[in-house]
């Protein structure tokens, strides 16, 4: 019998775990030819998630957990997601139910018809706010012009991915993760299957504006350097602009014999200068930045648990 893993990043989500729980079982129970894993990754939660999940996983051998020494956040979850599932392909989803579990024997049919990557497609989204939706649509319109590989759109985490996407992703270990764009990049078969996204049954969203922005500058720095070719862009029509003033300055001196005006073009060309050369610095230091954190080589993650064993770091 093929082997799937569920794989569900949880952070604080006592509060959605029963809802989580019952609906799971209930698909777990409709779906009989395939065995389940479901794996959760508790990433640090300082309420009683892991408890519950340590009570799920006495009553219920399919379920399995790797505890995080301490929060990591959700795409680092993801990756030891991957590290730890067993199965023959895996579906990441949230702990909150904003990714109906029904969508998934849907997901599986179109893997065994030899899809490698389903992933759900949002047609609608409930309970978000105008400016959330706005915000995530130029998000995806941004990132798709930096780059000529494809991104899928209004396409969140809920995904099956067969074992060797899995694998593929298990290869690429940088730290400044963005999944999203790691989907993408290691191409195979892929489908869309559409839904509509529900509002999370309990709890709260993890998530705040400075977290969002942060996201889309690592999304877009970690995926291209192409913002690093803004500095050419930028630098060509300068440099003729030099090249013309210099040319005009110098034959406006021969013809007419007078001193330059230095001051006013000084400042002029002070603050121009001084803008762009900031500018400048702040996406090479984008890119410092992410090099310093490669280079230190860290493993992406601490396990404090792997099922009610401690992990020793040896
Ligand atoms: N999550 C996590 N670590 C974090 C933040 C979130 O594992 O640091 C999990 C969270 O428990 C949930 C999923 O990531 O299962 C999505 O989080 P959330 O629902 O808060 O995000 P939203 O749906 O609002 O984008
Ligand atoms: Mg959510």
């Amino acid at each position: 019998m093929k082997k799937i893993s569920i794989i569900i990043p949880a952070y604080n989500e006592e509060e959605s775990l029963p809802y989580l729980y019952e609906r799971l079982t209930k698909l777990m129970d409709s779906v009989t030819n395939y065995e389940f894993e479901i794996l959760f990754v508790n990433d640090g939660s300082k309420d009683n998630t892991l408890k519950l999940i340590k009570e799920y996983r006495q009553k219920d051998p399919r379920i399995s957990y790797v505890d995080f020494s301490r929060n990591f956040g959700k795409e680092i979850g993801m990756i030891a997601g991957l590290d730890y599932a067993q199965g023959d392909c895996v579906i990441f989803m949230d702990a909150d139910l904003q990714d109906p579990p029904e969508l998934i024997p849907e997901m599986i049919k179109y893997w065994e018809e030899g899809y490698d990557d389903v992933y759900a497609q949002r047609k609608s989204r409930k309970g978000e706010t105008w400016l959330k939706k706005f915000t995530s649509k130029m998000y995806y319109r941004v990132l798709q012009s930096t780059t000529s590989i494809e991104i899928q759109i209004d396409t969140g985490d809920f995904r099956l991915l067969d074992r060797r996407c899995v694998n593929a992703l298990k290869k690429l270990r940088e730290t400044d993760r963005n999944t999203k764009s790691m989907f993408s990049w290691i191409g195979y078969k892929k489908k869309a299957v559409l839904y509509d996204r529900d509002e999370r049954v309990a709890g709260k969203t993890k998530w705040n504006y400075k977290k969002l922005i942060d996201l889309a500058i690592d999304g877009i720095t970690s995926f291209t350097t192409s913002p690093l070719r803004i500095s050419t862009y930028i630098s060509i029509p300068v440099f003729i602009a030099l090249f013309v003033y210099f040319v005009y300055v110098i034959a406006k001196c021969i013809i007419s014999s007078v001193a330059i005006q230095a001051y006013q073009a000084i400042i002029l060309l002070v603050l121009f200068f001084g803008g762009i050369q900031i500018l400048l610095f702040g996406i090479i230091g984008e890119y410092l930045g992410r090099i310093f954190n490669e280079t230190k080589n860290r493993p992406l993650y601490l396990v404090n648990e792997y099922n009610d064993k401690k992990e020793t770091n040896e």
